[in-house]
């Protein structure tokens, strides 16, 4: 068959060859070439030079994918000859035939893009089955039972992953498992190992029919057909709505491509001297210097992962005391070699690898190596080990954390000291504590999540379809798989607790619950109703148990300590109270770079007096309230400054969108009608005088002292007195008063004349200096573009990106999510511009304030304090716009504190 004649020739746009060759002890490719070959093909030609045993095989490059695409999914001419050059390289070396009837070539048809995109991808396997080499397999391994099984779980997976047969959606089950089941338990057995030769060969004829039935279509029988079809599969399988969501969530561009490994199948399930595993080469949980992983005997490798039966451990210290032997120490020789293949595979590439392997009749064979995912606690130990072995420099340490993973060791646990009924339990697959309602799809998990209800995704076992609902769920449940299933890999990558493989559950998704059967009974758990899972013990409760803060690893702070060298952006946080500021300093905040003093009203003995301002009709009645605020004040200020003794701490004067703090109930109403000394009739009056069509571009910010000067002063008056106060006592308090949403240089000078005012008259009184600093936040368009004359009047800026990005788009904060998620779907945007800093419009409108700001004051001291101040990617732009310092949430710090390091770094390269 000729696939490539649909229409004239069209060339890949490179001059590297499409295909590339390994096995051996050669190969055609190197490590470099990675995005060529992708991850997988690089490793794969990397392992085959290494001497490695890896079984031969070919890979076409990303470039054909992409040309694939340009073609409108159709091949590029120079691929047939090169595909059948690569199949002939394999005979030669496997000494079989692609087709063959006696000595058939079987081969694995995979994906591999440049970065691991775990299940994202399809794979098929035992390719080159038909009904007449299926025999030539049956004489030649002398097992006609490990024949058919091969041919019926080749046409399954073509079947699934090429010719794109569904799951039954009401049970959550593909018409081949069905198929099996039945055919189980028409020969009244249980595992798929008991079924025979003969009752395999009625499958294969079965899933034909299925085939045939539900798409149309025959299955094809030409090696070079199935061939053909799977590469395309695999090619397709990049633009698959979840592989894009994949790509979306972590920004990998769609021009990558994938390529497609072809390689000669070696055989895990063979008998009981064969196996199949993944061995990572230090613990992916913890980082301990030892390897971990999972094998199952006379299995193949979609086994281990699919979870369909529950793997053993591969070292002897590591199993679970269910009399199950461990890889280490059923095949002896075989773990011998695979330890020594571990070891040269993590020197080499000088990172913990992942790696697949297969034992064929005693032999061991290397299908795969990357490097593994691990836990942010794995993460961190790993790197510094790595220093410690010599392995890698400080720097290569840094760079290679990933910032947001760090979240995961500062995730509170469970308190060990609340008593737990734990009604089930499972595998302890990624760490953390999670608390939520149950839900049982992904949709629910979407649903619920966004109605602001935390809820944990219960499943038998997740599949790539269920991405979006796991990364809403705030934990992961499933009944089957081991520590690298699907659940489990994606639930680590993303830091997200899960208990895979709690083998008790019987989840009936038809009415929305789970039982689990005990020697105490059964115990139903209804769709709604709050667990407790534990991802460090694999334990499950019901309700909510409480949670604790984590306590850090030893490396961690040697870690952050290394971060601290090439950075040059400051890091700050952004804390309203004594205890944040505390908490924020335990991770190395350097100053607070927005404390939002309307914060400080929220509690409950405050609002009154807040309320009472705000109602005031008059500077007299507005003056009373605000004698009440002072002392509230200077007490909070004076505790906010102690704490971060020696480090700037920029106050925000109020800036309130009046309608979250505005009475509501009848109750709160008659509170302030009291305290104003007025009646309910005349409280509803004023509110309703102050009700705003949009209140966050309403009067806020720097608009309340325009009209209101007294309540700007009362706040400067509270800040310099605190200060004067602490300065007194010996304590370094440094403040920085902070001025919010102005708009043009006129209002920033009207409010400083105040503010210095206030704090001359104190300094006066008190009779001692007492420094301070005025600056501005800069979050409105105007401002950005008028920074040269707003910098006469500050002495610091500080963007406040949440607003400038509102503003910028003329979008709603607060009513985006009902339609930016739209835009993402649609690649509108990329991502999120609240989440992440829109560099093409809001970061050239910071540029632009950056440049105007400091052409009037040149040592201008300019900070971010808006959401992205903790995003890595916006942290990398500030770094490179040369901002002074960063400020984010205190949980945050650490994660800014790496993306301002590795930003750094990238300066170097
Ligand atoms: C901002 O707008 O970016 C900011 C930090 O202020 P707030 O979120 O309080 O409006
Ligand atoms: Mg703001």
């Amino acid at each position: 068959m000729t696939t490539t004649s649909e229409e004239p020739g069209v060339a890949t746009k490179t001059d590297n060859p499409p295909v590339y060759f390994f096995g051996d002890g050669t190969s055609d490719g190197t490590p470099e070439l990675r995005n060529l070959l992708g991850g997988k093909g690089a490793g794969l030609a990397e392992m085959s030079r290494l001497g490695i045993p890896v079984p031969p095989g070919f890979t076409i490059t990303t470039d054909v994918c992409n040309a694939y695409y340009d073609r409108g999914r159709r091949y590029p001419d120079e691929l047939d000859p090169a595909v059948r050059a690569g199949i002939e390289h394999v005979e030669r070396i496997a000494g079989t035939g692609f087709g063959d009837a006696t000595n058939p070539l079987l081969v694995s048809v995979r994906s591999g893009a440049r970065v691991s995109m775990p299940g994202m991808m399809d794979t098929v396997l035992n390719l080159g089955l038909n009904d007449i080499t299926v025999e030539g397999l049956a004489a030649r391994s002398d097992n006609p039972r490990f024949a058919y099984d091969s041919y019926r779980r080749f046409v399954a997976m073509y079947g699934d992953v090429v010719l794109g047969m569904e799951r039954d959606e009401e049970t959550d089950t593909n018409p081949f498992e069905m198929l099996l089941e039945a055919k189980k338990r028409k020969h009244g057995v249980k595992l798929d190992t008991e079924l025979d030769a003969a009752a395999l060969k009625e499958l294969v004829g079965q899933y034909k029919d299925a085939i045939k039935e539900a798409i149309g279509v025959d299955f094809p029988d030409d090696p070079w057909d199935q061939l053909w079809g799977a590469i395309r599969a695999v090619f397709n399988s990049w633009e698959t709505p979840r592989a894009s969501v994949y790509r979306g969530m972590y920004g990998y561009p769609s021009d990558w491509g994938t390529a497609v490994n072809v390689q000669a199948m070696v055989f895990g399930n063979l008998g009981d001297d064969s196996a199949t595993g993944v061995v990572f080469t230090r613990d992916a949980a913890t980082g301990a210097a030892r390897l971990s992983g999972e094998y199952l005997v006379n299995a193949q490798g979609e086994d281990v992962v699919a979870g369909v039966r529950t793997p053993q451990s591969i070292l002897a210290e590591a199993r679970t005391p269910d009399g199950q032997l461990s890889f280490e120490e059923l095949m002896p020789d075989a773990f011998k070699k695979l330890a020594e293949a571990c070891s040269t595979l993590e020197r080499h590439f000088r990172e913990m690898q992942d790696i697949e392997f297969t034992v064929e009749k005693k032999r061991l064979w290397i299908l795969q190596t990357r490097a593994g995912k691990r836990t942010g606690l794995a993460m961190v130990k790993i790197a510094v080990d790595f220093v410690d072995e010599g392995m890698i420099d400080e720097g290569t340490a840094v760079r290679r954390q990933d910032p947001e993973q760090l979240d995961e060791l500062l995730h509170p646990v469970f308190d060990p000291n609340a008593s737990r009924e734990v009604i089930a339990s499972g595998l302890a697959s990624s760490p953390g504590a999670a608390v939520g309602r149950v839900v049982f799809s992904a949709d629910e998990a979407e649903d619920w999540s966004s109605r602001g209800e935390p809820v944990v995704l219960v499943r038998t076992e997740t599949s790539p379809a269920d991405i979006q609902g796991m990364i809403a769920a705030e934990g992961i449940l499933t009944a089957r798989g081991g520590m690298t299933s699907h659940a489990a890999v994606v639930a680590r990558g993303m830091g997200k607790c899960c208990v895979s493989g709690c083998s008790e559950l019987d989840i009936d998704y038809r009415n929305g619950r789970f039982t689990v059967t005990n020697e105490v009974g059964t115990l139903v758990v209804e769709r709604g109703d709050t667990i407790s899972i534990d991802g460090s013990t694999g334990e499950v409760m019901l309700g909510e148990l409480p949670t604790i803060e984590p306590v850090l690893p030893a490396e961690y702070q040697r870690l952050m300590a290394w971060t601290d060298a090439p950075r040059v952006l400051g890091v700050r946080a952004n804390a309203d109270t004594p205890e944040d500021a505390v908490l924020a300093r335990s991770f190395g905040a350097e100053g607070i770079g927005l404390c939002r003093t309307e914060h400080m009203f929220f509690v409950e003995d405050r609002i009154l007096a807040f309320r009472r301002m705000i109602c005031a009709e008059n500077e007299e009645e507005r003056r009373a309230a605000l004698a009440e605020i002072l002392p509230m004040q200077r007490e909070d200020f004076t505790g906010i400054l102690r704490a971060m003794a020696g480090f700037p701490v920029t106050i925000r004067l109020l800036d309130p969108p009046l309608h979250e703090f505005l009475p509501n109930t009848d109750d709160e109403l008659m509170q302030v009608a009291h305290a104003l000394g007025i009646d309910m009739h005349q409280i509803k009056r004023r509110v309703e005088a102050l009700h705003e069509v949009n209140p966050m571009l309403g009067h806020r910010g720097v608009r309340l002292a325009v009209t209101f000067p007294e309540i700007y002063e009362v706040q400067s008056q509270a800040i310099i007195e605190a200060t004067g106060d602490l300065l007194r006592e010996g304590v370094d308090a440094i403040p920085e008063i902070m001025v919010p949403l102005v708009s043009s240089a006129a209002e920033l000078a009207s409010v400083r004349t105040h503010i210095d005012q206030v704090a001359q008259k104190v300094i006066a009184d008190r009779g001692f200096d007492i420094p301070y600093t005025i600056g501005t936040m800069i979050e409105l368009p105007r401002a950005c573009v008028t920074a040269d004359r707003i910098a006469e009047h500050a002495d610091f800026f500080s963007f406040g990106t949440n607003d400038l990005t509102q503003t910028t788009f003329g979008l709603s904060r607060d009513d985006s999510a009902r339609f930016l998620p739209a835009y993402i779907d649609r690649r509108l945007l990329d991502h999120d511009p609240f989440v992440e800093l829109d560099v093409e419009g809001v970061g050239e409108l910071v540029r632009i304030g950056i440049e105007r700001g400091r052409s009037t004051k040149p040592d201008l001291k300019v900070g971010i304090c808006g959401e992205h101040g903790g995003n890595p990617a916006s942290v990398a732009f500030c770094h490179e716009q040369g901002l002074n310092y960063v400020s984010c949430s205190p949980y945050r710090v650490p994660i800014a504190r790496l993306a301002a390091a590795q930003a750094a770094l990238a300066d170097d390269e």
